[in-house]
């Protein structure tokens, strides 16, 4: 096995790449900071058992999970996604029995053992909002409308917001009946995975992506058509909401967004590519979940976000980021004055500047050409002369011209240029 390449379906984010995540890691922090949400960190793993209970009533997960058996021989997963562990959590520390609602979010790394495709891997990251304890539609609005200004703010364009609402507990079983009755006489139509979707999870044939299901569905009964006195209220008040706030949208009876567990709204929000549309951030209302996963009745909507594949559409979009790049200062010495350079340097970097220093044993020359190369604003040239002056030679980079300056006054004369 050659060590020096990574495991299958994993990638390195290099510096330079980096800053762009950091771009969008920053402002999703913000956002949630303006909306009032708290960060939650849970483990990487947890106890499998936990995943499966989740993933009873969907086929994504549970085929896809990155399982073993730790010398203690208990079986653990590496988590697939985000809102089993946030509830985990918020069920372990007593929360549902404090303030409600609890205000959550979550960024980091999700493993799927699938076969990896661009902008598909093994370990991705994601962003994930979980609102727990609030049945009131001003969750489902937050919640979507946190997700478009997030959207907006890292720059994605042609944005399209699509919600539906699948009912509840009372009004979901006559639409499933009356989705089964449509599809069965139909099912020779369907493709494969749909045909054994029929029975388990027949909400899931309304987004199937197979142009022949696509073409069934487009008569097939609406979940709109099905919903109890509250569930229409429900969604007209999250409809009513988003007006308000003004955020345009669209209803699709056909958004589903495959889980079994979500509950009245769902929604879906997409971009432009390539001239179609791609979905970037998908979500909803999952009333029962908690329950499902060992904790009393309680209310609850998120969503989650992709981050690898928005940063690659913000790529593709050619969205420029606020990325610096460069640093303020490189210090080149000559040999003999390491010392007195290092000092500098470490002056520098307390005083705020970015600083680095030569430490390759370069000729002057040769450092000077490098302080070019890595884009440094200043090259400050410690050498006999300037030691002895008590100075140092600050060359602008840009202009090409250089001026002694006092060596105490050098950080503060770097940042001010800098400004
Ligand atoms: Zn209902
Ligand atoms: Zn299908």
């Amino acid at each position: 096995m050659l060590v020096t390449r990574g495991p299958r379906g994993t990638q390195d984010t290099l510096p330079e790449d980096a800053l762009v995540w950091q771009v969008v890691e920053d402002k999703l922090r913000s956002v949630c900071r303006r909306y009032n949400y708290g960060e939650v960190r849970t483990p990487i793993f947890e106890h499998t058992e936990l995943f499966l209970r989740l993933g009873e009533s969907t086929d994504v997960v549970t085929k896809e999970m990155y399982t073993f058996l730790d010398k203690g021989g208990r079986s653990l997963t590496l988590r697939p996604e985000g809102t089993a562990a946030a509830v985990r959590a918020f069920l372990q520390h007593g929360l549902v029995n404090g303030q409600l609602p609890v205000k959550w979010y979550y960024v980091g790394p999700m493993f799927r053992y699938e076969r990896p495709q661009s902008g598909r891997m093994r370990q991705f990251s994601q962003f994930g909002i979980e609102v727990f304890g609030a049945a009131d539609e001003a969750a489902d609005a937050e919640v979507i409308c946190l997700a478009i200004d997030y959207l907006t703010e890292v720059g994605l364009t042609g944005l399209k917001l699509e919600i539906n609402s699948l009912g509840c507990r009372e009004c979901r079983p006559a639409f499933r009946a009356a989705l089964i009755d449509f599809l069965e006489p139909r099912e020779n139509l369907l493709c494969e995975d749909c045909r054994g979707r029929l029975q388990r999870n027949p909400l899931r044939v309304l987004d199937c992506k197979n142009e022949s299901c696509k073409a069934v569905m487009a008569n097939a009964p609406s979940p709109l058509d099905s919903l109890c006195g509250t569930c229409r209220d429900h969604f007209e008040g999250v409809q009513a909401l988003l007006k308000a706030a003004g955020v345009s949208f669209e209803v699709n009876p056909r958004i589903v967004r495959g889980l079994d567990y979500y509950t009245r709204t769902v929604f879906e929000i997409s971009h432009e590519k390539l001239g179609a549309q791609a979905t970037v951030c998908g979500g909803g209302r999952y009333d029962n979940l908690i329950e499902e996963l060992g904790g009393p009745p309680t209310p609850a909507v998120g969503f989650g976000l992709g981050l690898d594949r928005l940063v690659l559409s913000l790529k593709e979009q050619g969205v420029q980021l606020d990325l610096d790049r460069g640093i303020d200062a490189y210090v080149v010495y000559q040999p003999g004055y390491g010392e007195e350079a290092f000092k500098l340097l470490q002056k520098l970097r307390a005083s705020g500047v970015v600083a680095d220093i030569e430490m390759m044993g370069r000729s002057l020359k040769a450092q000077m050409k490098h302080a070019s190369k890595i884009k440094a604003a200043f090259a400050i040239i410690i050498g006999e002369r300037e030691v002895k002056n008590g100075v140092g030679t600050v060359r602008d980079m840009q202009a090409g011209e250089q001026q002694e300056v006092p060596i105490s006054d050098i950080p503060r004369f770097v940042r001010e240029a800098r400004k």
